[in-house]
């Protein structure tokens, strides 16, 4: 979502004559765009503070200046400490009001030195003031935030407290902003949020089915209709928000990616009750069982959290069983991080740094085989895949499979942005080789491919 937000910032300060550049040395502006959920992402800023003071001197010097700016969640926790440990940040802003910055440019330019701080969590939501993405940005794959926020206060998590109240944006916004991303050359969208499928935007005109709202299966369904929008996923889902219609949609809309992100955190029913995830095990074992019945090849992924204060043992064992039961195609695990202001950094019995560092080697030595087993099962199969952007050595595009696995392919550059059928000759560390399937091969070969895929 930081991703999708620097975005937005940009196209936010190109009418004030601003414009993005790969290097922040003889930058006017610098915006730090950072994250809170663990303690380490956030004590990176501080660094990387440290490293962009000289060059706003040495700019200085020459007779320039650099507005340093802070912003994002680190900003909305932090931010007055961000302006006492460094004052020569000149603005400071949260997730929420950075559709004011134009304006608090201008007042920063104002402030003779004094930090601009903006960390409200305004009643007008930014969406509603933000330009249409810029065309100039377009790429094969965009992502698009439909849903911001959560009320589920999961007790190790700061995103209700940096990211607010959750919040889903109108169905007819989601869609025009989609569609002007469709026509500035996305083939793939990504619909955003810390809780996305919590989703439940007002409904076009206000009516239609579900009260005046729709959830994501619906939305999934009316984005399906655009034109030339072949690929559509989402992330992060929370097991206890899938409904029936987005489970459906799985089975039912072609340009749903068979490839689902759906965080457990633990095999354990008592760690799961101290973090207050409000499921059990057993929960999500059925709405795995769900999905699959829904959409046979789906591929799972998930986030895990070691060393949650009082886990034992026998409770992390409880997790290595359930990774092994399920089998996951891919999966980010943390370290437990107590994270000020949340009711799990009060708990007792928090876990020493050794046992959860041994656990976490564990869990994803455990992980990185399965995502080499189900990498390696795909060798031999022919796979749409949408090529994203060049590869390293020349010559070679490296474009997505349906499974979100990274394919790199010895392709021409006039590949990009399209959907072209490629054989899956083997597999590196975390993603596939292939080469293209040409001609009568490639006739043959779509018999074997799900249907909407190539075109
Ligand atoms: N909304 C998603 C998760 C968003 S945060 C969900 O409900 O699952 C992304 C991931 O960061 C989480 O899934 C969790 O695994 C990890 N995370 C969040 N807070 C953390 C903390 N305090 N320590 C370690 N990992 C954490
Ligand atoms: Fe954080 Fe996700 Fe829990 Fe919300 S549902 S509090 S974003 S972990």
């Amino acid at each position: 979502m930081n991703v999708y937000d620097s975005a937005r910032m940009a196209d936010v300060l190109a009418p004030l004559g601003y414009r993005a550049v790969d290097r922040p040395d003889d930058a006017d502006m610098v915006i730090l765009n950072t994250c809170h959920i663990r303690e380490k992402a956030a004590e990176k800023v501080y660094s990387d503070l440290g490293r962009l003071r000289p060059l706003k001197a040495a700019k200085r010097a020459r007779g320039g200046d650099m507005i340093l700016a802070v912003a994002g969640c680190v900003a909305q926790a932090e931010g007055g400490e961000i302006v006492r440990r460094a004052p020569y940040v000149d603005v400071v802003f949260g997730p929420q009001t950075y559709h004011r910055l134009p304006e608090m440019v201008a007042r920063a330019a104002r402030a003779n030195g004094a930090s601009v701080l903006d960390t409200d969590f305004p009643v007008e939501p930014k969406f509603d003031h933000l330009p249409a993405p810029a065309a100039a940005a377009g790429g094969p794959t965009a992502f698009l935030t439909v849903q911001e926020g959560c009320d589920r206060f999961c007790a190790f998590c700061v995103v209700p407290y940096t990211r607010g109240a959750e919040y889903s944006r109108s169905a007819a916004s989601v869609l025009a902003e989609a569609r002007q991303l469709v026509r500035a050359g996305a083939r793939e969208i990504t619909l955003l949020g810390q809780n996305v499928n919590a989703f439940h935007g007002a409904a076009p005109n206000g009516a239609g089915d579900g009260g005046g709202s729709w959830g994501l299966g619906r939305l999934i369904r009316a984005l399906a209709e655009i034109d030339g929008l072949a690929r559509i996923r989402y992330t992060t889902s929370h097991p206890s928000d899938m409904d029936e219609e987005l489970i459906a949609a799985h089975g039912e809309v072609p340009a749903c990616m068979p490839h689902l992100h759906l965080p457990v955190q633990s095999g354990s029913d008592r760690v799961l009750a101290a973090m207050n995830r409000r499921h059990r095990v057993d929960d999500y074992r059925r709405m795995v069982a769900r999905l699959r019945a829904a959409r046979p090849d789906i591929a799972l992924s998930s986030d895990f959290i070691v060393g949650f204060p009082g886990e034992t043992d026998a409770d992390f064992e409880a997790t290595l069983r359930l990774v092994d039961e399920i089998g996951f195609a891919q999966a980010y695990s943390f370290r437990y991080s107590p994270r000020p202001g949340t009711p799990a950094a009060l708990l007792p019995g928090q876990v020493e740094t050794p046992v959860a560092a041994a656990r976490l080697a564990a869990l994803q030595s455990l992980l990185q085989a399965q995502q080499t087993a189900f990498n390696r099962a795909a060798k031999g199969r022919v796979m749409p895949v949408l090529f994203e952007r060049r590869g390293r050595p020349r010559g070679q595009l490296m474009g997505r499979s349906p499974y979100l696995q990274a394919v790199h392919v010895a392709a021409p550059a006039a590949r990009l942005g399209a959907i072209s059928a490629v054989e899956i000759t083997g597999c590196t560390r975390n993603g596939l080789k292939g080469r293209l399937v040409a001609g009568a091969e490639r006739a043959a070969a779509r018999a074997t491919l799900p249907a909407g895929a190539p075109s």
